[in-house]
């Protein structure tokens, strides 16, 4: 039986629940979900901290890494004393203290196939919040087959980009995407990242999130939507799926399935 929204709840997320398109069903649809995060780097603690903040019931945070130095103009759920602490630990500290209605679970290791398929089962959407491209074909891979919907987001130098994988819906998967806009896999520590950038694309992928939750608007499932922030653009292609796709195609999942 799904938990129904307290009075107290109710005037904390007064001013969502005013928007017909959310309504106390859209808030207590909130408040009963579950999201995976992926990577509590600069998109994970945008993702997360707007997650958290809405009322998104549960949150778990997966990061082996710990919070550095160089994290802090992008990473707001840390704090300078928190340099050395576990990212995840770190990052449920705060949002302990901002989202008292938000259960948060962390994860202090990279996950394996099989704890991330356990994770994944367990949760409404999956966001991937990572930062390279073993751990993204890996979460790609492990939602498709557990057929929940996966947000990716990534973001380097001025550019942001999202990506929506919605398993079931006939659109394209992130390895199709990845084989029509095959990149080196080069990151921030190399080329850069404004600060602003990456928090903006984590918030993205928290709005999607909470739309794909609530079933407000349109979700922009298959198609690459990128930013510039240098020219202010944003522009969207569709990606067509891949009929040899080993993830998604029906050949890769008459397999899966023997
Ligand atoms: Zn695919």
């Amino acid at each position: 039986m799904p938990d129904s929204i307290s009075v107290s709840q109710a005037m904390r997320y007064n001013r969502q629940i005013v928007l017909p398109q959310i309504d106390l069903a859209g808030q207590e649809a909130l408040l009963n979900a579950s999201v995976l995060v992926i990577g509590v780097g600069g998109l994970g603690n945008a993702a997360a901290m707007s997650l958290a903040t809405s009322g998104v019931g549960s949150l778990t945070l997966v990061d082996p890494d710990t919070v550095e130095t160089h994290n802090l103009p992008r990473q707001w759920l840390f704090r300078d004393d928190q340099t050395g602490s576990k990212k995840v630990i770190a990052a449920c500290d705060t949002l302990n203290q901002r989202a008292p209605d938000c259960q948060i679970n962390t994860v202090e290791h990279a996950a394996d196939d099989d704890e991330l398929k356990d994770l994944i089962q367990h949760h409404d959407v999956v966001l991937d919040c990572t930062d390279n491209a073993q751990s993204r074909d890996q979460i790609n891979r492990v939602s498709y087959l557990a057929r929940k919907p996966l947000i990716s987001g990534a973001a380097i130098r001025f550019e942001g980009q999202l990506f929506v994988c919605q398993p079931g819906s006939g659109s394209s998967c992130y390895a199709c995407l990845r084989t029509l806009f095959e990149a080196p896999d080069v990151s921030c520590t190399e080329a850069g990242i404004l600060s602003p950038v990456v928090s903006l694309t984590g918030l993205h992928q928290a709005l999607l999130a909470i739309k794909l939750i609530t079933g407000a608007g349109n979700i922009p499932v298959g198609q690459l939507m990128l930013f510039d922030a240098l020219t202010y653009d944003w522009q969207t292609f569709s990606v067509p799926k891949k009929p040899d796709c080993n993830v998604c195609s029906a050949s890769a999942n008459v397999s899966e399935n023997k």
